[in-house]
C-alpha cells in the first residue's frame, strides 16, 4: 500500500469490521460518514497520505469502570461505567451520559463517533464523547438512583474536569441524575467547576438547555423547507419518543402552526388524531418527567389511540417525522411506507433513529432528510454555551440564549448546505453528505 493510498469504501469497512468485531451500530455511523467523506478525501489531495478516517474511527480512549451501589433492600448491585473519548482537536472531549440496558462499549463507540462531527458541526470548540453504563434506571427509587450516580460518579471523576472533558445527560439521564452527579464531583474534588451541563438553574446551568435539542431539531426542519420555500405551518407530524427531546420538538412545532399526532415510549405509541395540543403536552410533560408514567395514560385520558406492543409510529399519515426515540428505530421498510404516504421532511432528534436502509430510502427519493448530527446538534451547542457561562461565571438572558440557538441551527444548515449541495441548476441539497464532509473537514484540518 502505497503511502498516499486512499481506501475503497469496501476496504474500509473491512478494516474497521476486523479492528471492532460485534460491534454493529458503531461500524453503521462510521459506514454512513465514510460513505460521504471517502470521495471528499480523494478529491482533495491535501488528505491523502494521513489515515486521517480511520483515526477518527479510533477512539483516544475508551475507559471501562465498575460501578457498585446499594439497592432499597441493602443488596449490593454491580454495573458496568464506560467513558469512551473519541476525539479533542477541536476542543474538550463533550457528550452525554446513557443510563439503559443496551448500552455497551460498541454502541457508546457510535455515539462517542458521531458526537465528534455534532460537536464541529455548532461551531463551537468542543470535541467529542460519551459515556454511560446499562443501567436500567426503569422502576428504580430516587434514592436508588442516587446511589448509582454517586457510584458512577466515584471512578468517573477521574477522567473529566471543565477543560478536559464534560458530560452531559443523554437517555436516561436528565436533570435530576446531573444534580446527583454534580453533587458527588463537588464532595469528592472540592472544585466547584462546570465539569458537566444540563446544571439547574440554581447551581450554574443554562436558560433553554432542557428545551434546546427538541427545538433545535425543529428548527432545522423549518430551514430545510424554507430552503424549498415550504413552511410547516399545516403540515401533519410524526414524532417518536415522549422525554425531553420529543416535548420540546412537539412544542415547538406547536409554535410554528404544524399538527403532531404521535408521541411514544417502550410500550407503543399513541395517535391523537386531533391533534396533541399545549393542554395535551402539559400532561404529557406532568406524566413522563414528574410522575414517570406511561403513555398509554394519555390515550386513556383523551380518548387517543393507542397500539401497544413496542409498536411505533411510522406508518401513520403525515408530511413531516421527528424521531425523537433512539438508535434504529426506522427499518428501510418503515421508510418505504412513510414516501408512500407523503412524508417530505425527516430531522432526526436522536442519534441514528434511521437505519442505514431507512437513510438510503430517502436519499433515493430526494426528500429533506437531516442526520442527528445536524438536526439535534441544538442540544450540545446549548452545553457549550452553558461551558462558557460557567467559565464566565454568568449567566446570559433567556432570549439571548434563544436568539443564539436559532443562530446555531442556521450556521449548522448552511454549512450543510455548503457540502450537501448538488450544483447549479438543483436545490436538493444531501443533508447527511454535507453534514459529514463540514464535520469532517473542520476536524481533519485542526
Ligand atoms: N446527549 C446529547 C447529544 O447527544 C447532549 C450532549 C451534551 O450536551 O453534551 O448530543
Amino acid at each position: 500500500m502505497t503511502r498516499d493510498h486512499v481506501p475503497s469504501l469496501a476496504e474500509f469497512i473491512d478494516g474497521l469490521d476486523k479492528r471492532n468485531p460485534g460491534q454493529p451500530e458503531f461500524i453503521q455511523a462510521v459506514k454512513e460518514v465514510a460513505e460521504s467523506v471517502l470521495g471528499y478525501i480523494k478529491a482533495h489531495p491535501k488528505y491523502h497520505d494521513h489515515q486521517i478516517l480511520e483515526r477518527m474511527a479510533e477512539p483516544d480512549r475508551v475507559v471501562s469502570f465498575r460501578v457498585c451501589w446499594q439497592d432499597d433492600e441493602g443488596n449490593v448491585r454491580v454495573n458496568r461505567g464506560y467513558r469512551v473519548q473519541n476525539n479533542n482537536a477541536i476542543g474538550p472531549y463533550k457528550g452525554g451520559i446513557r443510563f439503559h440496558p443496551s448500552v455497551n462499549q460498541g454502541i457508546l463507540k457510535f455515539l462517542a463517533f458521531e458526537q465528534t462531527f455534532k460537536n464541529a458541526l455548532t461551531g463551537l470548540p468542543m470535541g467529542g464523547g460519551k459515556g454511560g453504563s446499562n443501567f436500567n434506571p426503569k422502576g428504580k427509587s430516587d434514592a436508588e438512583i442516587m446511589r448509582f450516580c454517586q457510584g458512577f460518579m466515584t471512578e468517573l471523576y477521574r477522567h473529566v474536569g471543565e477543560d478536559t472533558d464534560v458530560p452531559a445527560g443523554d437517555i436516561g439521564v436528565g436533570g435530576r441524575e446531573i444534580g446527583y452527579m454534580f453533587g458527588q464531583y463537588k464532595r469528592i474534588t472540592n472544585r466547584y467547576v462546570g465539569v458537566l451541563t444540563g446544571k439547574g438553574m440554581e447551581y450554574g446551568g443554562s436558560p433553554i438547555r432542557v428545551e434546546a435539542t427538541g427545538y433545535g431539531a425543529v428548527y432545522f426542519l423549518q430551514d430545510m423547507l424554507k430552503h424549498v420555500d415550504k413552511s410547516p405551518e399545516g403540515m401533519v407530524a410524526i414524532v417518536s419518543g415522549s422525554g425531553n427531546v420529543a416535548q420540546h420538538a412537539v412544542e415547538k412545532l406547536l409554535h410554528l402552526g404544524a399538527k403532531p399526532v404521535t408521541m411514544s415510549d417502550s410500550d407503543g405509541f399513541i395517535y391523537d388524531k386531533n391533534g396533541i395540543d399545549e393542554e395535551k403536552l402539559a400532561f404529557v410533560k406532568e406524566l413522563k418527567n414528574k410522575r414517570r408514567g406511561r403513555i398509554a395514560e394519555y390515550a386513556e385520558k383523551f380518548g387517543a389511540e393507542f397500539h401497544g406492543d413496542g409498536a411505533t409510529p411510522w406508518r401513520v399519515p403525515g408530511q413531516l417525522a421527528v424521531p425523537c426515540a433512539t438508535q434504529n428505530e426506522v427499518s428501510g421498510e418503515d421508510a418505504m411506507v412513510m414516501l408512500k404516504n407523503g412524508a417530505i421532511a425527516v430531522s432526526e432528534g436522536a442519534n441514528m433513529p434511521c437505519t442505514l436502509q431507512a437513510v438510503h430510502q430517502f436519499q433515493a427519493a430526494k426528500i429533506l432528510f437531516a442526520p442527528g448530527k445536524a438536526a439535534n446538534a441544538g442540544g450540545v451547542g446549548v452545553s457549550g454555551l452553558e461551558m462558557s457561562q460557567n467559565s464566565a461565571r454568568i449567566t446570559w438572558k433567556e432570549d439571548e440564549l434563544q436568539r443564539l440557538l436559532r443562530d446555531i441551527m442556521q450556521g449548522i444548515h448552511d454549512r450543510c448546505v455548503k457540502y450537501g449541495s448538488e450544483g447549479e441548476g438543483s436545490r436538493y441539497v444531501d443533508y447527511v453528505k454535507g453534514a459529514n464532509i463540514a464535520g469532517f473537514v473542520k476536524v481533519a484540518d485542526a
